[in-house]
């Protein structure tokens, strides 16, 4: 993604990886092949790659630079977590583009988690003498209260998932007192504000972003691939409730569409930004060039 620019502010995007990862069938269990070659073939060719028969899926953090602050948005999975593979990306490339965008971790503001999963909170820590320590000193993190509390509650079970997210990832903020534990109407000022979209997770956010008369939302997890436009019911084997993540996706695409809303959907690969339309019970995503 370029650097995109709304009013006052400017967006850059700090990629972990990219390229083909999964196929759809093993995303959406309500998936239906004819339908899906069908949309496959009419959407934009970036998000699909036919050769492996993989959507093209990138891990991504938003920077949002307002006249205010310095503010990321979504933390990848971050280092020495010890996750498996696929999850062991290599870490050099978001390191490298976090240092290109001008950027240095005492810098940073603030961090907002769309959610507390284990590809959107991984840099907001880093392993220092053995002890997970806050990547960016001097941010406050912005966690929905009752998402940090369920996935305690999950980690305290032991249930796994989530495993050791909570604890290397949102625990040593809040320890740090570094953490601001809000609800789904956090408003950081005029500029930056929470919704609530839950589904994908409990509390799953996404986070809005006005400035000069134009409005952009990173929608997090709220949908995976473009896809999901065309069929909104078609929620991932990643989400917490299918049928609240499914109400969440059409309600918010309802509103946004015919809008001129960009959207920031941190999966979408490059150029990642765009717009939705209305087209009957679907929707029509096109990127933004
Ligand atoms: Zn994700």
């Amino acid at each position: 993604m370029q650097t995109l620019k709304i009013g006052d502010v400017t967006i850059t995007s700090i990629i972990e990886r990219d390229g083909p990862w999964r196929k759809p069938g093993d995303m959406f269990p309500a998936y239906d092949p004819i339908v899906g070659e069908r949309h496959l073939a009419r959407l934009d060719p970036v998000v699909f790659d036919p050769a492996s028969g993989k959507m093209v899926i990138t891990y991504q953090t938003f920077v949002v630079r307002t006249p205010h602050h310095t503010i990321l948005v979504d933390t990848c999975t971050g280092e020495d977590k010890g996750y498996p593979a696929p999850m062991d990306f290599p870490k050099q490339r978001w390191l490298d583009e976090f240092a290109a965008a001008g950027l240095r971790f005492e810098a940073i503001d603030y961090v907002f988690c769309t959610h507390l999963h284990i590809d959107h909170c991984g840099w907001n820590t880093v392993l220092r003498d053995g002890r997970w320590v806050p990547t960016f000193p001097n941010a406050k993190y912005v966690f929905h209260k009752r998402e940090y509390a369920a996935w305690e509650a999950a980690t305290k079970r032991g249930d796994n998932p989530p495993g050791n997210v909570w604890t290397f990832n949102c625990e040593p903020i809040v320890a740090a007192g570094q953490a601001l534990l809000v609800d789904d109407d956090y408003t950081l000022d005029d500029t930056v504000w929470l919704s609530p979209t839950p589904g994908h997770s409990p509390c799953h956010c996404c986070v809005n972003i006005k400035s000069g008369g134009q409005r952009a939302v990173v929608t997090g997890d709220m949908m995976h691939h473009a896809l999901q436009c065309r069929e909104p019911d078609w929620s991932t084997i990643f989400d917490w409730d299918a049928k609240e993540a499914a109400t969440s996706r059409r309600r918010f695409l309802s509103e946004v569409a015919g809008t001129g809303t960009l959207l920031l959907p941190i999966h979408f690969p490059a150029p990642t930004v765009g717009r939705v339309e209305h087209d009957g019970e679907r929707f029509d995503w096109s990127f933004v060039r």
